[in-house]
C-alpha cells in the first residue's frame, strides 16, 4: 500500500493530462468542422491553408503529448515522474496558447470572439497546474496575444478581416478600442485564474484533510491490530499446552481415565482445538494487518497446489471428495511469499473440502488471466454454496453464512478476510460466484512472476 502523501497538485495529476488530451482530440475534431464549413459551406472567405495547418499542428502535437504521457506513465517513479507530466502539462497549455492566437490572428484578430477561449485554457491551467503556473499562463497568454494582435494593429503583421462573414468582417479596430478590448480580456483572464484557483486550493485543502485523517485512521488500525496480535500470540502458546495435556490424558500416556470424567476432558480437549482454531486465525489476520510490507519471491503454483493437496488428502478421502488439477498455462509462475500462498491455497481448499459433501468433486485450475501480466487460480466446488444475499459479506472478518454454520459448526469467518489481504497486498484480487446447493468457485487474480 502506497502511503505516500502526494502533494495537492499531483494528486490524479495523470487522469487530468489523459483528460486534456482527450479534449484536444474533440477540440480539433470541431476547429475542422468549424473551419470547412466556414469556407465550403457558408462560402466565408478564409485563409484555408494556415487555419489548416493550425489543426493539423493541433493534431499532431496531441499525438506527441499522447506518446510522451504514455512514456512517462510506464516508467512511473514517484519524484521524477510528478515533475515530469507536470512539465508536460506546462508544455501542452503554453503551446496551445500559442495555437490559439494563430488561429485568431488568421480569422479576424482581436475583433473575433473566439478570444474568449482564452479563458477555457486559464480555467483548465487553473485545475492542472500550480497557482505560480496558472498565473504564469495567464501572463504568457496575455503576452502572447497582445504581440500578435498589437503587431496587427500597427501593421507589423497582416490583418485578415473574413470580409463576407455575417453580419459583417472582422475590422481593423482604432487603437482605443483595441485597448479596451485587449485590457477587458487579460482582466477576465487574470479574475478567471485568480477564481478557480481559489476554489481548487480550498478543494486541495480539504481532499489533504481526508489523506491526512485516512493515514492516521490506518495507523490506528495497525496499532489495533498489533494489539490483537500479542494478546492472541500470549493466549496460543498456554492453550497450546494445555491441549497437549488433555491429549497426553486421551492418549492414554496417565493412569486409564474412565466414564464421566473421560467425557468431560473429550469435551474440553474438542473446545481447546477449536479456541486453538480461533487464535491461530486471529493472529494470522493480525499479523498481516500489522506488517508494513510483504515478501517476494517467484514461485511454480502447481507446486504449491500439490502441497497444499497432500496436506488435506485426509480429510478429502475421508469424504470421497475428488479433487482435481487443471494447468493450462505455459508459464505457472507468481510473485508472493510461499508462507502466505501456503496460507491462501490452504484456506480456499480448505473451505471447498469443508463445505462440499461426501461425494462431490473440488477442482483447482490455473490459467491466463485477460491480462497478460495475471494468472488466475480457480477454486471450484460442488458443495453447499452461498446464499445470494450473503456473497457480498462473505470477505468480512467473523462473517459465516447460516447455511455453512449448519452445516458445519467449526468456523472462525476470519480465513477469507486473510486470504483477501494476503491477494491484495500482493496487488492481486478475488471473488466469488455461487449457487447455493450447488456449488462455489473462487476465482483468485496474482501478478505473474
Ligand atoms: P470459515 O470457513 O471458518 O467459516 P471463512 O472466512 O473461510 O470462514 O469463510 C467465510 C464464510 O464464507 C464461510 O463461513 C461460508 O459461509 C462461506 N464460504 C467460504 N468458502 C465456501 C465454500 N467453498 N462453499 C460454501 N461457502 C463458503
Amino acid at each position: 500500500m502506497n502511503r505516500r502523501k502526494e502533494p495537492g497538485t499531483a494528486r490524479d495529476l495523470d487522469i487530468r493530462v489523459q483528460w486534456l488530451i482527450l479534449l484536444r482530440w474533440i477540440a480539433a475534431g470541431c476547429l475542422f468542422l468549424v473551419i470547412t464549413g466556414l469556407r465550403f459551406a457558408l462560402h466565408v472567405d478564409l485563409p484555408l491553408v494556415p487555419l489548416y495547418a493550425g489543426n493539423l499542428a493541433l493534431i499532431l502535437l496531441n499525438g506527441c503529448y499522447a506518446l510522451a504521457f504514455s512514456r512517462i506513465q510506464s516508467a512511473k517513479r514517484p519524484g521524477r515522474w510528478i515533475a515530469r507530466v507536470t512539465a508536460l502539462a506546462n508544455a501542452q497549455i503554453s503551446l496551445d496558447l500559442v495555437l490559439l492566437s494563430w488561429l485568431i490572428h488568421f480569422s479576424g484578430g482581436i475583433a473575433n470572439p473566439v478570444v474568449f477561449f482564452f479563458i477555457f485554457h486559464m480555467v483548465i491551467a487553473s485545475i492542472l497546474l500550480s497557482n505560480r503556473n496558472a498565473y504564469l499562463q495567464a501572463c504568457f497568454a496575455s503576452a502572447v496575444l497582445g504581440a500578435v494582435t498589437a503587431g496587427e494593429q500597427a501593421g507589423l503583421l497582416a490583418h485578415y478581416t473574413l470580409s463576407n462573414l455575417p453580419p459583417g468582417a472582422f475590422p481593423l479596430l482604432s487603437w482605443g478600442e483595441f485597448f479596451a478590448r485587449y485590457a477587458a480580456l487579460v482582466a477576465t483572464l487574470f479574475i478567471v485564474v485568480y477564481m478557480c484557483t481559489t476554489i481548487v486550493n480550498k478543494l486541495r485543502a480539504r481532499e489533504d484533510e481526508l489523506e491526512t485523517t485516512n493515514i492516521k485512521l490506518q495507523d490506528k488500525d495497525k496499532i489495533k491490530s498489533r494489539y490483537v496480535m500479542t494478546v492472541s500470540h500470549d493466549i496460543r502458546g498456554p492453550l497450546s499446552v494445555i491441549q497437549s495435556c488433555l491429549r497426553v490424558v486421551l492418549d492414554g500416556y496417565t493412569p486409564e481415565v474412565s466414564g464421566k470424567s473421560r467425557e468431560m476432558i473429550e469435551r474440553a480437549s474438542l473446545r481447546t482445538e477449536r479456541l486453538l482454531a480461533y487464535v491461530r486465525d486471529l493472529l494470522d489476520l493480525s499479523r498481516m494487518r500489522a506488517a508494513e510490507d510483504m515478501d517476494k519471491t517467484r514461485l511454480y503454483l502447481p507446486d504449491l497446489l500439490s502441497r497444499a493437496i497432500e496436506q488435506l488428502r485426509p480429510l478429502a478421502d475421508g469424504k470421497q471428495l475428488e479433487v482435481t488439477v487443471a494447468n493450462e498455462t505455459a508459464a505457472a509462475f507468481i510473485m508472493a511469499s510461499e508462507e502466505a500462498m501456503t496460507e491462501v491455497i490452504g484456506n480456499l481448499l480448505g473451505n471447498a473440502i469443508k463445505y462440499t459433501p461426501a461425494g462431490g468433486r473440488v477442482a483447482l485450475r490455473i490459467r491466463d488471466a485477460a491480462d497478460p501480466d495475471t494468472l488466475e487460480l480457480a477454486v471450484a466446488d460442488t458443495g453447499i454454496g452461498i446464499p445470494a444475499g450473503e456473497l457480498p459479506r462473505i470477505f468480512e472478518d467473523f462473517h459465516r453464512a447460516p447455511n455453512a454454520k449448519e452445516f458445519e459448526p467449526d468456523g472462525t469467518g476470519l480465513g477469507l478476510s486473510i486470504v483477501k489481504h494476503i491477494v491484495e497486498a500482493y496487488g492481486g484480487n478475488i471473488r466469488a460466484e455461487s449457487e447455493e446447493g450447488r456449488g462455489s468457485t473462487f476465482t483468485v487474480d496474482l501478478p505473474r512472476g
